[in-house]
This record gives C-alpha cells, structure tokens and sequence, in this order.
C-alpha cells in the first residue's frame, strides 16, 4: 500500500500572532509553487492562533493542527481545550500523548488514548506521540516501551484514516541527537508489526519520526522504510528551516 507522507510541525509554545502568519505567509508562497504536493503537509501552532492561520491556510495544501485537547466536549475544565474547539478554529488534526506531555503533565497511555478518541470524535486526525527515555533505551528497553505505549495510547476505533503514530525518542527531542537510521527502522517495522496485530488497515497507517530532524538529516530519515513522514519541532518554526524538510515529501 503507498502511503501518502505527512510532514508536520509542532511549534509548541512559540509564536505571536504577527510572526506565525508570517511563517504560514511565507510557506503558503513555496508551496504553491508546488503543483502538486505529494504529501501533506501540517502546521501546530499555540492553540491560541489556530483560528487565523486555518482561515489563512484554507483552500490550500497546508493544514493546521492542536498540541493537546482534552478528553471531554465541553465542562468544568480551567485551561482546557476540547477538540471540538480545535475542530471548529478550522483544525483538522491533534497532537497527542507529546512527550512534552506526558512529563510536564503527567500523562499516562489511557490519558492519552482519551485524548486520541476525543480528536477522532470531533472529526481530527489524531497524531498519538510515543518513545523511549535514554534510560530506556540504554537499558535496552526500547521496543517494550513502544509496544505497551503504542496497545496502551491506540485509540479504540483507530484507521489509517484518523490515526497517525509519531515516534518520538525522549532523548532526541530538542537536543541535536538522533537515533542512527537503523535504529529508526528498527522501531517503526516494530510499530508496524504492533499495529498489525491491533487494525486491520495497519500497513496504511502514517508513521512518523520526529526527535532532532533537520534539512540535513530529513532526505535520510524520511527516506526510511516504514518512515512515512516527519514531526518536526525546532526546525518548524521558520519556513527557511522547515522548507528543505517538507522537500524531502513533495
Ligand atoms: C517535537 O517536539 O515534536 C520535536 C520533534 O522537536 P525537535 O524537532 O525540536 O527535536
């Protein structure tokens, strides 16, 4: 099955009004140079200027994305944003289950599973983050943490369609580091297998790395088998730096 990429950007927290419509300016006018995308192609900004960068990008090859949501609609809930939210800003995907997440918040496999089933259930695409610390990985726990995050944090009803899994080493996020490329395979065939035994359509499903990817390592990692598109954190924040990376897709 050919397996349509996704590049992605998570801008966590950066980002004021003016200088993120630039950005989105800015990749608008090299995109559509682009007859064609052959990929798809996301922007996460603060969930504060998701509404004016979705109405800037509607109609166009890029869409915009949430960080987080919470699991309910509507409620009690200081803070929070539901996906419903997110949904009618113009999202049309979620973040979930970011390491970022998981350690500043405290979120478990079954938060983030909530999480990823409120975003199918407002009509997102859910893009479900998991990876290993470096203490995992240097004790050789790597795949078993993959596999109980990937059981644990699958959304129930999980397709091709509107689930997406982003592998995403603790260790290599923001740091400069990456796995070598065989390590990477290794992971996303195991992720592959996992999801075999968990969906029927699971040789469709988009599987993303993301941990240090930059214009000089993406033709590489992005070239992987299984590798079916990129998140990108640090060098999504300007077009100049993410550009060279959704190359690698187009
Ligand atoms: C991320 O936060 O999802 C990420 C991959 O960050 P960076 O690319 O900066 O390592």
């Amino acid at each position: 099955m050919s397996i349509r990429p996704l590049i992605a950007g998570n801008w966590k927290m950066n980002g004021l009004k003016g200088e993120s419509s630039e950005v989105i300016r800015e990749l608008l006018a090299k995109v559509s140079t682009v007859a064609n995308p052959g990929c798809d192609i996301l922007i996460c900004p603060p969930a504060l200027v998701v509404n004016e960068l979705a109405a800037l990008c509607e109609g166009t090859s890029i869409s915009i994305g949430g960080q987080d949501c919470h699991p309910n609609v509507s409620g009690a809930h200081t803070g929070d944003i539901s996906a419903e939210m997110l949904k009618d800003a113009g999202a049309s995907y979620c973040i979930v289950g970011h390491s970022e997440r998981r350690t500043d918040h405290g979120e478990s496999n079954e938060t983030v599973k909530a999480k990823a089933e409120a975003a199918i259930r407002a009509g997102l695409i859910a893009i479900v983050c998991v990876g290993e610390t470096l203490e995992e990985r240097e004790g050789g726990k790597t795949l078993n943490v993959i596999s109980e995050q990937v059981k644990n944090s699958l959304p129930e009803g999980a397709t091709a369609e509107n689930t997406v899994i982003a592998y995403e080493p603790v260790w290599a996020i923001g740091t400069g580091k990456t796995p070598t490329p065989q390590d990477v395979a290794e992971v996303h065939a195991h992720m592959r297998a996992e999801l075999s035994a968990l969906m029927t359509d699971a040789n469709g499903v988009r599987l993303l790395y993301g941990g240090s990817v930059k214009g000089s390592n993406a033709p590489e990692l992005m070239g992987l088998e299984n590798v079916d598109g990129g998140l990108v954190g640090g060098a999504s924040l300007t077009a100049e730096d993410f550009w060279p990376i959704i190359e690698t897709g187009i």
